[in-house]
């Protein structure tokens, strides 16, 4: 199932995606529920549960939004989580970092307010930074919540995935060291461009790729993760509690603006599209 958040005539709605994705039919629930976008969908255990209410609208007459506009809590990300993306870093924010990278995850979090849809605009926080990247990144969203998951029962605990760009200040990032300024800017966190449900897709085994105006600039399958998906909700729920609609982004593959030689940062007018084969596309311009 596809499960989409959007605006129909100013009201947000939660609905299930056609099969050929041509159509989106809401499901049946109260409005405030409606206004949390997918997240009552995520709590409620089994979408196939929920009813449809009224009639299927065509995708192309209503505006999609984030499937969780507002996340109920920061959206936890996974950094240097590709074999060839770690290498490409060595250069810049890792020059000074002599821990093993492939011991543990390097997880740090994008707050809920960046959060915005798959083809809105992106804001350029001029004054603030210059060097603005991309990262496509297939994103887990939790269902069943839990402590201390294990690897073994970590894919029960996935609802389903989408996508995110973890749009990145490169200054700001290396600057303070710990990540979450660099990475939290207003409109920072594109996602969309809805959720997949975890029994139609492979997050485990499928293709993530990016482009910058057109031009190919990341392709990488999941199956190259450093750390997969397993480890990465063991690992977020050790001592902590995850909960239904968590949202753990699980790293960019290799072909950032920074890796580049020179380096090619983002710049007013610039387009980035994000794919992840069996999920969709989001593509959002930088203003
Ligand atoms: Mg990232």
């Amino acid at each position: 199932m596809r499960i989409a958040t959007f605006q129909l005539k100013g009201r947000r709605l939660v609905g299930l995606v056609s099969t050929d994705g041509q159509s989106i039919t809401p499901f049946d629930l109260p409005p405030e529920q409606m206004q949390r976008g997918a997240q009552a969908i995520i709590e409620a255990g089994n979408p196939k549960k929920i009813p449809l209410q009224g009639a299927s609208v065509a995708i192309a007459s209503v505006k999609l939004e984030a499937p969780l506009p507002v996340p109920r809590r920061n959206v936890f990300c996974v950094g240097r989580n590709y074999h060839a993306h770690a290498k490409e870093l060595q250069a810049s924010v890792f020059k000074n970092n002599t821990a093993n990278p492939e011991s543990w995850p390097i997880v740090f979090t994008k707050v809920p307010e960046s959060v915005v849809g798959p083809h809105d605009d992106v804001v350029l926080p001029v004054g603030v930074s210059e060097q603005i990247d991309y990262e496509s990144e297939l994103t887990i969203v939790i269902g069943k919540g839990g402590r201390n998951i294990t690897r073994a029962n970590a894919m029960q605990h996935v609802f389903g995935y989408t996508i995110i760009n973890d749009v990145t200040a490169r200054d700001v990032q290396m600057r303070h060291q710990q990540w979450d300024l660099g990475k939290s800017f207003d409109t920072f966190c594109p996602m969309g461009p809805w959720i997949v449900t975890a029994d139609e897709l492979d997050g485990n085994n499928t293709r993530v790729r990016g482009w910058v105006n057109g031009e190919l600039r990341q392709d990488a399958q999941t199956t190259d993760l450093i750390f997969d998906l397993p480890t990465l909700i063991e690992t977020c729920s050790r001592g902590i509690t995850l909960y239904p609609g968590d949202l753990i982004a699980t790293g960019s593959p290799a072909g950032v603006g920074m890796g580049m030689n020179p380096p090619q940062y983002l710049k007013a007018g610039d387009v980035v599209r994000v794919e992840v084969d069996g999920l969709g596309v989001i593509e959002n311009r930088f203003v």
